[in-house]
């Protein structure tokens, strides 16, 4: 894996996933059932977390969403699933984590989102109560501040202030340094409430790709917090996943993000793990975490016109990846492995032989074998109706004896 830069930054403990200081960044995800619907959010919950989520945060929006939250604790204990449950609020979080004890007991962090913790009031009493149950209960919070709910006392101050002088920014770089300005300002009086400076997880997310790098640039040159990345309301499908890639890249490449989310949209009844996919994606991408062997694939054209090996590319990905949760078990350091399935001789032979495991198929008018390289040399050369299979028995015992 690449070593990168990476930001220097105070450690936080999230249920035992510690935060920040150089740790691996953190994949998150949050779930999108009802959190009131026990079981739906259970499998929710088991479902990223089987596909590598290493924290789930779950809305806590009514009473009965934070009376469901310890059932929900306990349900996935007793399934094994240890994975961090941390709350989202909005709004109502100091009543709710005050009337449901066992609701903040159960939560490993809590989201607060100072754009609308004491929305219309003169004082912080809201957001202080929610900073009290957090120390009561040796939690940390996120600060998570979106400019779809800034502060609009704050942002409309320093409008003011900014319409004032002599050489006023405009209207976009004032609400990107409100948003910096609000993180860091409730950070500072969360300390002065007495939370530790180790327990605190900053965020400032918003909606557009040049923004989001900009804010959190500014974000991490204003402190040592450790960060939670995430372009939010990224939207769906393609546009979803390269607008988080395109805004996530840079700022990873620079060192600044400690723990990262991406907000996609699923397609109706779609399935909420692909966030999670495209997170780890993202970072094994970059080279900064591997997750799964990875395979490559060419993207096909006039020279293979048949559709099987984009199938078997596909069924290989999958295997990989269904695999994974047992082999990251017994076989240390096999996410690392790369696996090429090409579909024609013109390059097959020579991506196979970069990986660790390269099958090279047979294109238009070529003779129908399939030379396999291991560790870039000819291994074998598969024909006949079994050549999936037979690759895959020929990646088990790969993984078996290089994967001990
Ligand atoms: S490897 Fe062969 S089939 Fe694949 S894109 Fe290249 S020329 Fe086309």
């Amino acid at each position: 894996m690449a070593v990168l830069p990476r930001r220097k930054t105070v450690v936080v403990d999230v249920g035992g996933v510690k935060i920040g200081g150089g740790h691996p960044i953190v994949v998150q995800s949050m779930t999108n059932t009802d959190t009131a619907d026990v079981a739906s959010t259970v499998n929710q919950v088991m479902a990223l977390a089987r596909t590598g989520s290493e924290l789930v945060r779950v809305t806590v929006n009514t009473e009965e969403a934070a009376a469901a939250v310890s059932k929900i604790a306990e349900t996935l204990d007793k399934f094994g699933v240890r994975v961090p449950i941390i709350g989202d609020f909005h709004y109502n979080g100091h009543i709710l984590l005050k009337k449901y004890p066992d609701c903040a007991r159960a939560l490993a962090k809590y989201r607060i989102n100072p754009g609308n913790v004491d929305i219309g009031r003169k004082t912080d009493d809201n957001f202080r109560t929610m900073i009290e149950v957090a120390i009561e209960n040796r939690r940390p919070v996120r600060i998570g501040v979106n400019w779809g709910s800034l502060d609009a006392m704050l942002l409309t101050r320093m409008m003011d202030e900014n319409s004032r002088r002599a050489e006023p920014k405009d209207a976009r770089e004032v609400t990107l340094d409100a948003m910096v300005a609000s993180a860091v300002e409730s950070a500072c009086a969360a300390e002065r409430h007495g939370l530790g400076h180790d327990r605190i997880i900053l965020s400032a997310k918003v909606s557009g790709v040049q923004d989001l790098i900009d804010v959190y640039r500014a974000l991490a040159a204003a402190c040592d917090y450790p960060l939670h990345l995430g372009l939010t309301e990224a939207g769906m499908g393609s546009k979803g996943i390269v607008a988080t890639t395109a805004a996530l890249a840079p700022l990873l490449q620079e060192g600044i993000g400690d723990t990262i989310r991406a907000s996609l949209t699923p397609p109706p009844n779609g399935d909420r793990t692909e966030e999670v996919i495209v997170s780890q994606q993202i970072l094994q991408s970059l080279g900064i975490r591997g997750f799964t062997p990875q395979v490559t694939a060419c993207p096909g054209c006039g020279r293979t016109t048949s559709t099987f090996f984009q199938e078997m590319a596909d069924e290989i990905q999958t295997y990989l990846r269904d695999q994974m949760p047992r082999w990251k078990a017994v076989h240390p350091g096999v996410e690392a492995m790369k696996v090429a399935v090409m579909g024609c001789v013109v390059n097959g032979p020579g991506e196979s032989k970069h990986s660790n495991i390269g099958i090279s198929l047979p294109g238009t008018f070529e003779e129908p074998k399939a030379p396999v390289y291991v560790d870039g040399r000819l291994m074998t050369t598969l024909k006949g109706n079994r050549i999936v299979s037979e690759f895959i028995d020929i990646l088990n015992d790969y993984v078996t004896t290089h994967y001990a």
